[in-house]
């Protein structure tokens, strides 16, 4: 099987389990990942809104739409890069997810990071940056890469050797100016980190 073969077969083991039938139930569909399983670099959202919902595709609407303009100031497309979301249904009026609907969601991100194995997993936001820190203020953390050894199965040795680069997420940054720049700067960071990656080799 290879991986893109792999993450369909967690996509629909999700809609399988059932997991929060309430999101669900209330959700168009599931919003599972979308770009490059090959790439080195995952991008790590919150949760689908309305345009993801109805597209079946993380980060297409206003938000999406300046995460591609970071991208291609970094020399990057949609293509070469994954990304996905830790909770995989829209919540109701884009409320943010619950903490018992992120950890519902936590063992499949950590299978579809186990399929992909990027060396850069880009957290876009606090929930997402705390997801893998707990313990990181966004506001603080922001741009400044962690390396962190993640336990993707409970009792596995098996064990992801990546760097965090905790980033704001585009979607609070998008209409404020300061953090706007940040964030396009943050962003700037990513080609250096692979590009070091690379070089260690
Ligand atoms: N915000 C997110 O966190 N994820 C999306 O897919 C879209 C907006």
């Amino acid at each position: 099987m290879d991986k893109r073969q792999k993450l369909d077969k967690i996509a629909g083991q999700i809609v399988k389990d059932k997991g929060c039938p309430e999101l669900a139930a209330g959700a168009t569909q599931l919003v599972f990942g979308d770009g490059n399983p090959d790439s080195e670099v995952v991008f790590i959202g919150e949760a689908p809104g309305k345009n993801e919902d109805i597209q079946g595709k993380p980060f297409v609407g206003a938000a999406g739409k300046f995460l591609n303009e970071m991208l291609e100031m970094i020399g990057l497309k949609r293509e070469d890069i994954y990304i996905t979301n830790i909770v995989k249904y829209r919540p109701p009026n884009n409320r943010d997810p619950l903490p018992e609907e992120k950890k519902a969601f936590l063992p499949y991100l950590q299978s579809q990071l186990e399929v992909i194995a990027p060396k850069v997993v880009v957290t876009l936001g606090r929930h997402s940056t705390n997801c893998f820190l707990p313990d990181l203020q966004i506001s603080q953390a922001h741009g400044h890469p962690v390396r962190a050894k993640l336990q993707l199965k409970k009792d596995s040795k098996d064990i992801l050797d990546v760097v965090i680069l905790p980033l704001f997420h585009p979607a609070a940054a998008l209409y404020n100016g300061a953090m706007r720049q940040t964030l396009i700067d943050d962003f700037a960071t990513i080609p250096l980190i692979t590009r070091k990656l690379q070089e260690s080799k």
